[in-house]
């Protein structure tokens, strides 16, 4: 899973950084930011997911990992397999 934020979207409700603070901290106005590599480990896949789904701008979104051939991420963020 890999994702990408719009900061030109965010609003600044801070719904991702409640879901997942280790990837979207917040700026002193309250606007969130992608810390570290947009590439989500597995075991943080479910808080990223929360976020992205949650975020009422959508200024989240996937996209295609393509460090893993045939592998994509769906709209929900859950991994496709290509076959
Ligand atoms: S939930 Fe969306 S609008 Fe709110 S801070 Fe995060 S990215 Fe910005």
């Amino acid at each position: 899973m890999k994702i990408k934020l719009d900061r030109t979207l965010c609003a600044g409700f801070g719904i991702c950084a409640k879901h997942a603070p280790e990837h979207f901290p917040l700026d002193d106005w309250g606007y969130a930011s992608l810390a570290g590599a947009p590439v989500i480990a597995p075991t943080d896949q479910p808080a990223i997911t929360r976020a992205l789904l949650d975020c009422p701008v959508h200024a989240i979104t996937t996209v295609p990992d393509r460090g893993h051939p045939g592998v994509t991420s769906g709209p929900s963020g859950a991994d496709i397999i290509q076959q």
